[in-house]
């Protein structure tokens, strides 16, 4: 990988200085004010970083303050209720982000002194390298580079690197070394986030402000003018799922389906029943159509009116009665809880 370096300015080890220098000093300037950077915590950089996968900063925002008021702190969140940790967490999808963050707490509170080393945190539930890197990097200063796709981006530029990469996840895997070797011995907490910051506020995929990007002389891509062709990656075949939901309320209550627990990704989490074709329900009239993409999949979900028989056994299909009075409280996955809300207001508005 390193072969990357060979004849590129940052091959020379004092351009490679000065590139460290200008990357920190453009940071010191002109970093976002983000929560988890005011006043930093390890317990705001964990749970920063477990939110921020797959997740966008925008988003993660108001999650974030909410957060930090109801669970302070890896005690608070350790003695949690797990139903209380999945409301908290409700709308940022990906719930078991959330699952393993309350059994990282609990190992966390257990410990006389938190261990510093990036395999100790590479063992904790839920943390693969990225987040290791970027904790013990952020957090105790360790020199761990952290490869994301903003990291691959401005790399492969910076190289040139016309590579076909199968995944992401692959580049980044690759790409890891080198970013280790730019980095430097020191501010390797700012240096990591300063890579990803330049990726994701100058770097951009479409666009790349490169006549103003603070590392420009050193970027192979950036002076050509053809960052937009980087990185290169195989492109995957998007496929379509359909699936039938019902809508079956009565006057003060709404059927649910709860996942069920064990390792389903939805454990504990409702949303509309699915309209299976061995299921008990009558399918009615057409309601809705939601459209989605989750990684290489398109769901096409559409929603009917619905009955059940009364004498359906509730518990078998893992249906629940919630009361309206009650649907704050509990946790509906987040593209669900948007559709109850668009639905009710078009019944509503259908008999005014
Ligand atoms: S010069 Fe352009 S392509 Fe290179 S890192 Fe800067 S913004 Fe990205």
């Amino acid at each position: 990988m390193n072969n990357l370096l060979t004849k590129h300015i940052l091959e020379d080890l004092s351009n490679r200085e000065r590139f460290r220098q200008s990357l920190l000093e453009w940071y010191d300037e002109n970093q976002r004010e983000l929560p988890w950077r005011t006043d930093p915590s390890l317990y705001k950089t964990v749970i920063s970083e477990f939110m921020l996968q797959q997740t966008r900063v925008s988003t993660v925002l108001p999650y974030f303050q909410k957060w930090i008021i109801k669970f302070p702190d890896f005690p608070s969140l350790a003695q949690a209720k797990e139903e209380d940790i999945l409301k908290g967490w409700e709308g940022l999808g990906y719930y078991s982000r959330a699952r393993n963050l309350h059994k990282l707490s609990q190992i966390i509170s257990t410990q006389e002194s938190i261990p510093h080393d990036v395999n100790f945190w590479k063992s904790l539930p839920g943390i693969g390298p990225y987040i290791a890197a970027a904790v013990t990097s952020i957090s105790f200063n360790q020199k761990e580079a952290v490869c994301d796709g903003n990291v691959v981006r401005v790399l492969t530029r910076f190289f040139g690197n016309g590579e076909k990469f199968k995944d992401g996840a692959y580049a980044q895997k690759k790409l890891q070394p080198l970013a280790h070797v730019l980095m430097p011995d020191d501010r390797t907490g700012d240096y990591n986030q300063a890579f990803m910051e330049l990726g994701a506020t100058v770097c951009h995929r479409q666009s790349p402000l490169c006549t103003t990007c603070p590392v420009l002389k050193f970027c192979k891509c950036g002076q050509r003018g053809d960052a937009e062709n980087f990185p290169v990656m195989e492109k995957k075949k998007k496929t379509v799922q359909e699936i039938d939901r019902l809508w079956i309320k009565s006057s003060n209550a709404l059927l649910l389906q709860k996942g069920k627990m064990g390792n389903n990704r939805l454990a504990g989490i409702y949303e509309l029943p699915l309209n299976t074709k061995l299921g008990p329900y009558i399918k009615g009239k057409f309601i809705s159509l939601k459209k989605r993409t989750i990684g290489q999949v398109l769901y096409q979900e559409s929603i009917y009116w619905g009955s059940i028989s009364k004498t359906l056994e509730l518990d078998e299909y893992s249906l629940e009665w919630v009361q309206w009075k009650d649907i704050e409280e509990i946790t509906i996955s987040g593209p669900h809880r948007k559709w109850i809300k668009e639905i009710i207001q078009s019944i509503e508005s259908d008999h005014t």
